[in-house]
């Protein structure tokens, strides 16, 4: 089964895929490897093997988003439509859930035009809880293309906590703030479009 999982004999927890072995594989040399759970990335047999943490296990869906990668269980997706945004947690390899809402949709049915992965929620488990926040209190939900800007085109985060009124500049989403425990809204350091969206701004 195509997967991905976080590693756990590294010093640091690093995200693995490939195909998820429950079986041991032996080392190249022939020793065997403890029962355990696995990721092999694939290449020269048993050579890139990695014992994984099971409880980060995401299984590969048949779907992809608006850039082709393909999306796995626990995906967090943005959906954007016309005029709204909103925000899908993969469940399984056919069913994706909405966040704010609780509707149930399937995978397939979302086009994958629509949508792109922003993040995951072995990452950012409290993102739902951040999300639904914006909801019951009558704030907009955040816009936001990726839960991590570090490797994108995009500005900085800014985080403002709506208890306290904290502001911070920040590479990845935080649902709350430290110090007072209060949610954290955001945007971005400079002021991003969504398609379409600079077009009408400037017309
Ligand atoms: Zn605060």
């Amino acid at each position: 089964m195509e997967a991905r999982a976080k590693s756990s004999g590294t010093p640091y927890p690093i995200w693995v895929y490939g195909e998820y072995l429950t079986e041991p594989p032996k080392r190249p040399n022939g020793a065997l490897r403890p029962v355990g759970h696995y990721i092999d990335k694939g290449g020269y047999p048993g050579a890139n093997v990695y014992a994984v943490d099971i409880s980060t296990l995401c299984k590969g869906t048949a779907a992809v988003d608006g850039r082709g990668s393909r999306i796995y269980t626990q995906d967090i997706l943005l959906h954007e439509a016309e005029d709204e945004i909103g925000y899908f947690v993969v469940e399984d390899e056919e069913t994706a859930v909405d966040v704010v809402w609780g509707e149930i949709v399937a995978l397939g049915r979302l086009q994958a035009g629509d949508i792109s992965i922003v993040g995951n929620t072995v990452d950012y488990p409290d993102f739902i809880e951040g999300m639904r926040y914006h909801v019951e209190n009558g704030l907009n939900v955040p816009y936001l293309p990726s839960l991590d800007v570090m490797a994108t085109p995009l500005p900085f985060l800014k985080m403002t906590c709506l208890k306290c009124g904290y502001v911070t500049l920040g590479c990845c989403y935080v649902a709350r703030h430290k110090d007072c425990g209060g949610f954290f809204t955001m945007d971005f350091a400079t002021k991003i479009y969504r398609k379409g969206e600079k077009e009408k701004a400037f017309a």
